[in-house]
Order: C-alpha cells, then sequence, then structure tokens
C-alpha cells in the first residue's frame, strides 16, 4: 500500500485476489517462492505521456495518456484503452492487473495490459477526437507492436477511435500491422463479433451459471447498467435467450421500459446519434427516466452492471437481494464493491465476476488477431461459435478450481485461482524475469 499510495482501485483488485489465493498457496506452496506475488503485483513497464492537442476553438489543450504493460508471460500485453476524465494511474492499474488473470482464463496466448487519458470525449466534434486521437498514438506507437502490446476499446473508446489511432499508427511507421490495434472496422482487419463479443459473453456466463441450477435465463427480468457497447450487446444476447432487460443507464440517470427494451431505439440514439439515454424516453412511450437513485432499486431476477467500476455497492447489492436477483454477471471491470460481492456472497447467488464474466470481449480481440495473422476472415457464425464455446471453457475452469480448492460456486475464488495458476507456471517457466 505505502508504494502504491492513493492507488485505490489498485488496491482493491490486488486484495481481492490474493485473498483468494490463500487455499491456492495453502496447496501448492512453491506459488510463493521466487518473490513469484511480488512480481506479479509489479507491473512490466508503466508509461505516462502528454497528449497536447488542438480543440476546433485554436485552444490548446494538455492531456494525460498511460499505457501499463504488466503482464508478458503468457503473450504481447493485451488490454484496452479508456478515454474518460476520472482515469489516473492507479485506475490504469487496477485494469491492467485484473486484465492479466482474465486474458489467462480465455487460454489464448495473451498477456495483460491496459491504457487511456483523461480525455473527456462527450461533446467533441469527430475533428477534435480525431486529433486527439492522433496525438495519443504518435507517442503510443513507440511501444506497442503486433507481437509487443496490442491495445483495444474500452470506455470512451469504441470503432471511431481505433480508426483514427490505426491511421495515425499506419502513417507513422509506414506499415500496415493489422494486428496491432483490436476493435478495428470490418474493412480494414476487424473481426465479426468482437463489437458484440463482451456483452454477448456476460450474458453466455450468466446462462452457464444458471445452467448448474437447471435454470435458465427463458423468461427472465434483468437489469441493466450503462448504455456504451457492454450494455448494448448484453442487452442484445439477452433478448435472444428469451429474457427480458428493461432497465439501461449512463451518467445522467437511469431509464426503466417495463415493456422491455427497445433495441433498435437505443442503438439509435447511442451509436448513430451519440446521444444521451433522455432522447431514448423522449421517443419510447411508457419509458420513464429517473435521475436520482439507482439502477439496481429496480427489482429483477437478473443484474449485468456494464458501466463502470465500483458502481454497485453494499447497499445497491441488499436492495437488489431484497427484489429477488439470484444471478449477477459482470459486464464492467470490477462494478461490484468488495461488500457488494460479500453480500451476493453471503446470499448464496449465482455471481460471475467480470474477470471471467466479461472477458469474451477480449476473447474476440485475440481471434481478431488470429485472423490479421493468417490474413482471413471468418464469417459471423464462426466467430460466434468460437466465442461460445470459449466462454463456456472459462466457465467451466471456474468450477473447477472453485471445487478444486474447496468452495464449490465460488466464481470469485475459481477465476482467480484458475488464472492465477496459468500465469504464475509460465512465469516460473520463464525463470526470475
Ligand atoms: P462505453 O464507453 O461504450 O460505455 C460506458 C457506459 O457506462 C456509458 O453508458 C457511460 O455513460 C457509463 N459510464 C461510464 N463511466 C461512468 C461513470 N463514472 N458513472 C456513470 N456511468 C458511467 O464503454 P464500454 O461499454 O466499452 O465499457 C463498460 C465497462 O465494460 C467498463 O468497465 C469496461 O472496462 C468494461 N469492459 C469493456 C470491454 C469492451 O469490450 N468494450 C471488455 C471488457 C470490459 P456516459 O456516457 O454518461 O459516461
Amino acid at each position: 500500500v505505502a508504494r502504491n499510495r492513493g492507488e485505490v482501485e489498485f488496491h482493491q483488485a490486488v486484495h481481492e485476489v490474493l485473498e483468494s489465493l490463500d487455499p491456492v498457496i495453502a496447496k501448492h506452496p512453491h506459488y510463493a517462492e521466487g518473490a513469484l506475488l511480488e512480481r506479479l503485483v509489479e507491473p512490466e513497464r508503466q508509461i505516462m505521456f502528454r497528449v497536447p492537442w488542438v480543440d476546433d476553438a485554436g485552444q490548446v489543450h494538455v492531456n494525460r495518456g498511460f499505457r501499463i504493460e504488466f503482464n508478458s508471460a503468457l503473450g504481447p500485453y493485451k488490454g484496452g484503452l479508456r478515454f474518460h476524465p476520472s482515469v489516473n494511474a492507479g485506475i490504469i492499474k487496477f485494469l491492467g492487473f485484473e486484465q492479466i488473470f482474465k486474458n489467462a482464463l480465455t487460454a489464448q496466448g495473451i498477456g495483460g495490459g491496459k491504457g487511456g487519458s483523461d480525455f473527456d470525449p462527450h461533446g467533441r466534434s469527430d475533428a477534435e477526437v480525431m486529433r486527439f486521437c492522433q496525438s495519443f498514438m504518435t507517442e503510443l506507437a513507440r511501444h506497442i507492436g503486433p507481437s509487443t502490446d496490442v491495445p483495444a476499446g474500452d470506455i470512451g473508446v469504441g470503432g471511431r477511435e481505433i480508426g483514427y489511432m490505426f491511421g495515425q499508427y499506419k502513417r507513422l511507421r509506414n506499415s500496415y500491422d493489422a494486428g496491432v490495434l483490436t476493435g478495428k472496422g470490418l474493412a480494414w482487419g476487424g473481426s465479426l463479433v468482437r463489437t458484440e463479443a463482451t456483452g454477448y459473453g456476460a450474458v453466455l456466463f450468466a446462462q452457464s451459471m444458471l445452467s448448474t441450477k437447471g435454470e435458465s435465463l427463458e423468461g427472465k427480468k434483468v437489469i441493466v447498467s450503462g448504455a456504451g457497447n457492454v450494455a448494448i450487446y448484453a442487452i442484445e444476447k439477452a433478448q435472444q435467450l428469451g429474457a427480458t432487460p428493461i432497465t439501461f443507464s449512463d451518467s445522467s440517470g437511469y431509464v426503466v421500459d417495463e415493456a422491455g427494451v427497445d433495441l433498435e431505439l437505443l442503438k439509435q440514439v447511442k451509436e448513430v446519434e451519440r446521444g444521451r439515454v433522455a432522447d431514448y424516453v423522449e421517443r419510447r412511450p411508457g419509458a420513464r427516466l429517473v435521475t436520482g437513485g439507482s439502477v439496481w432499486d429496480v427489482p429483477g431476477d437478473v443484474a449485468l452492471p456494464c458501466a463502470t467500476q465500483n458502481e454497485l455497492d453494499g447497499d445497491a447489492a441488499a436492495t437488489l437481494l431484497r427484489g429477488g436477483c439470484g444471478v449477477v454477471s459482470e459486464g464492467a471491470n470490477m462494478p461490484s464493491t468488495p461488500e457488494a460481492v460479500e453480500a451476493f456472497q453471503k446470499a448464496g447467488i449465482l455471481f460471475g465476476p467480470g474477470k471471467a464474466a466479461n472477458a469474451g470481449g477480449v476473447a474476440t480481440s485475440a481471434l481478431e488477431m488470429e485472423q490479421n495473422a493468417g490474413r482471413t476472415r471468418w464469417d459471423f457464425a464462426t466467430a460466434e461459435a468460437k466465442l461460445t464455446g470459449i466462454m463456456a471453457d472459462i466457465h467451466d475452469s471456474c468450477v473447477a478450481a472453485a471445487e478444486e480448492y474447496g468452495r464449490p460456486g465460488d466464481y470469485v475464488l475459481g477465476a482467480n485461482a484458475a488464472g492465477f495458476t496459468r500465469v504464475a507456471d509460465v512465469m516460473i517457466a520463464h525463470g526470475i524475469v
């Protein structure tokens, strides 16, 4: 804690993982040798840089850029870029740390990394976003590469931003290295299903958890937070599996649509118009916008937090449980606070932690890298079948690890133990590096 002062989210993430590892180390004490745990929590490299850019009025702004290259035991660093005003070194570090285990769970040969900037894309013109992305990539380009570090999107970074960054990378390197970024457009090396993958994966994970109790999502009422990439495609897959998502949210409030979310309208508002959730309510009779309180006040059978870290606290968890919620699958990274996780586990409901439940996005990014390396492109059905198989394998690895270490049904322990042992075994094989 003293070495990483003020990095509260990083402390939270490390604490959760190390606590889960107690039974693993007790059974296999060699994992604590060679300062393996100390090496695991220390990033291999952390880069911070100035990002100057000019707005449409000619004013100069200076943002801060970050890239954390946390662990390359299993492959090139892999993890998204987040553009949000809350971004700081501690947030990028927690995300990078989580990414190590998430990527290990996918079994795909990708190390852990993360990056971003405190730039806020909200309300910025396309030209401003482009100039920012070009400036950001001008520095980042020297640190990344298809076999070194492969960034992708996250909050505030979607297809538009990846496009501007790829254009600048290509220009700087005079090389069409499609595999240097994932989340690309379909016409220039992107993979079908990458856009849908994280949301789809979180719902598939919920379905797998329910299947252990002989249940399914069919007929269930689903509470979703967020209205971005993950939330939209979680809603889509939940609808395909016969469930009824009735909420979504952004930082201006949450929407309740008891008739079930009109997905086409939501996509039009958020993906095409880049509008706010209030714009949906204006065009949807029966839907209401709530600007106070929290989306977790709405009763439902399944909760899918898909916005941001620590958006679901102990009080919200208690409210959800009172409302009859029996399944939580985290589409976002670390959306539940430790108090919320404890409440879910005490109540014995199905709780899928983000590093397992939202791994479908990075897994499909690795599939994108595979297609780029082979200069090929799979159809939607092929890519989706691979994603479905990977999510089922992640679920089963978590179940098996939880059983092995004496806590059946504990997906937090299962995900941490299964991810950790994969990384740790390779770190041991590589020696003290
Ligand atoms: P988007 O930028 O597409 O959407 C984020 C959504 O969450 C927006 O509706 C945004 O509202 C809301 N939100 C973000 N920050 C806050 C905040 N501080 N308070 C309230 N609402 C907030 O991002 P994604 O959908 O890609 O990412 C969502 C989560 O999923 C993140 O935790 C991300 O790390 C995680 N994730 C994403 C993956 C991906 O493939 N995209 C992969 C794995 C995890 P507003 O617009 O008002 O800010």
